[in-house]
């Protein structure tokens, strides 16, 4: 039986938007030079929540400018005064916590739940670690003081807007580099938010840059022949276009795409903490993760017995308003990113393969999507081969550890894989034969500042997190 619970909407007051909002260029809010404002709206309502810009190319060269200008004093910083200011990010970040897990659910439509309890914390503890970095260069491995490269270009998507930010922002800075950061533009909010949060904490002007946008921004910054490292999250075909952009050039690049992660139970596993990990692994976020476990890969004896309770708990998840605080699943973050979402599980459908949905009431305006299982799964379908970057899971048999060996390999990807089983060797002897940057055993989605995250094959290349981050914002 699912209890019944009163709405507990956060309040929205805490967060104050402006109508609109210009560039964050050379340590202030600027007019863009003749980019039109775009609406950016709340995902679960279709509320239009403000108007930004869309930045010229001739605003990304101002903002690459700025921050070449920048990087002379900034790389010439003793790491000590960097870390100051790292750690002053994200002492603010922690202050204005609230008010930024607020703006994100608005924005992108993910629980607050999700926002407060993991993005926000994870991003403050982000700047937190490479605040801690940025004296230690030295000894970080990479030889004898390692220089910054000079102006780094960042685009990162729509699904973690801030903890991207992070993820890419933090390293830079604690190794003595400049930033122009192109968020998505169905997600801008958080990162002019976070310019503000630069200027509270004093970071000199032309540092950190913010150019919003869509992909004609984000590929006028990927382009321009100042920026001296280029680092992309989001879609394999858009990664693979920058490949190409950035080839031939002293460019360097580092690419966090997309994935089809295998999360793999054994039949000794314990089925209900199992059951808990799968459910985070493809159903936090609403799906919208590049290291979700979308395949689930069980062993067949324990099929029956696992999908029962699988369905028995999906059937508790709560659905609807994200800022409500026991909200689980929120909304998808665009139409487009329904569409084809939808398109995808049609397929299956259409495929042969069958699905099934708890009863679940979706809401009459905005995005949704309602938690979603697939089950006679080949390999061979749509649904297994393809990211659906969304709430549903495809679940797939094996009878030996060969075997899921095999079919969690079987992908163009490499990001991520989960084991569950209850022997150590067990995780061990299958962990070292799985191509994923990452492999949680009896865990998912669990992550960590000091622990380095990345992919293999069609998943992209090279780590952010970790001492291994700092080497991706190194001359090394
Ligand atoms: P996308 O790759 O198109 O967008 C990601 C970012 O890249 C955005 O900021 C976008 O403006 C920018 N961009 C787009 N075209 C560009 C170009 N030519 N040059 C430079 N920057 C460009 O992703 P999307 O359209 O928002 O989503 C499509 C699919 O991508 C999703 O269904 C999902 O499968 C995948 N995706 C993966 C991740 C991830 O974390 N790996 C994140 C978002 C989306
Ligand atoms: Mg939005």
């Amino acid at each position: 039986m699912a209890f019944e619970y009163a709405p507990a909407p956060e309040s929205r007051a805490i967060v104050d938007l402006a109508p609109s909002y210009g560039l964050f260029i050379d340590g202030e809010f600027t007019e863009s030079a003749g980019g039109d404002l775009v609406k950016t709206v709340s995902p679960s309502t279709e509320e239009v929540l403000c108007e930004y810009t869309r930045a010229t190319a001739e605003d990304v060269d101002r903002a690459v400018q700025a921050a070449r200008r920048a990087f002379e004093k900034w790389s010439a910083l003793p790491g000590a005064e960097r870390a100051k200011y790292l750690f002053r990010i994200a002492r603010i970040v922690q202050e204005r916590s609230r008010e930024l897990a607020v703006l994100e659910t608005l924005d992108n439509g993910k629980p607050i739940k999700e926002t407060r309890d993991a993005d926000l914390p994870l991003v403050a503890a982000h700047f937190f670690y490479y605040a801690g970095w940025a004296d230690k260069l030295d000894h970080a491995g990479f030889g004898p003081s390692p220089k910054p490269l000079g102006v780094a270009g960042q685009v990162i998507p729509w699904n973690f807007p801030l903890l991207m930010l992070a993820w890419k922002i933090a390293p830079a800075l604690a190794t003595g580099n400049t930033v122009v950061l192109k968020p998505a533009e169905t997600t801008p909010l958080s990162a002019l938010f976070f310019a503000d949060i630069c200027r509270q904490a004093g970071l000199p002007q032309g540092v950190v840059n913010i150019v919003t946008g869509d992909g004609r921004t984000g590929a006028d910054l990927v382009a321009h022949p100042d920026v001296a490292k280029v680092a992309f999250t989001g879609s394999t075909s858009v990664g693979k276009e920058i490949a190409r952009t950035v080839a031939g050039t002293r460019k360097k690049l580092t690419l966090e795409l997309g994935g089809k992660g295998a999360n793999i139970v054994f039949d000794d596993a314990p089925i209900d903490q199992a059951v808990e990990g799968i459910v985070t692994g493809i159903f936090f976020n609403q799906g919208q993760v590049c290291c979700a476990g979308s395949r689930l890969l069980v062993q067949e004896s324990i099929h029956d017995e696992l999908l029962e309770s699988l369905k028995r708990r999906l059937s508790t998840l709560r659905l609807g308003d994200p800022l409500d605080k026991n909200t689980d699943i929120g909304a998808i973050n665009s139409a487009e990113q329904l569409a084809r979402i939808s398109a995808l599980a049609e397929r299956g459908e259409a495929e042969g393969a069958e699905r099934w949905s708890p009863a679940c009431e979706l809401p009459s305006s905005g995005y949704w999507f309602a938690p979603t299982l697939f089950t006679n799964v080949t390999q061979a379908h749509t649904i297994a081969r393809e990211e659906i970057f969304g709430p549903v899971l495809s679940v797939l048999t094996f009878r030996t550890p060969e075997e899921a060996v095999a079919k969690a390999n079987n992908t163009p990807y490499g990001l991520s894989a989960g084991i569950w089983t209850e022997k150590g060797s067990r995780i061990l002897a299958v962990a070292s034969r799985l191509r994923a940057g990452v492999v949680w055993s009896n865990t998912f989605n669990k992550f960590d500042p000091a622990s380095p995250f990345g992919g293999y094959k069609e998943s992209g290349f090279g780590r952010e997190g970790g001492r291994h981050g700092l080497e991706a914002y190194l001359d090394v």
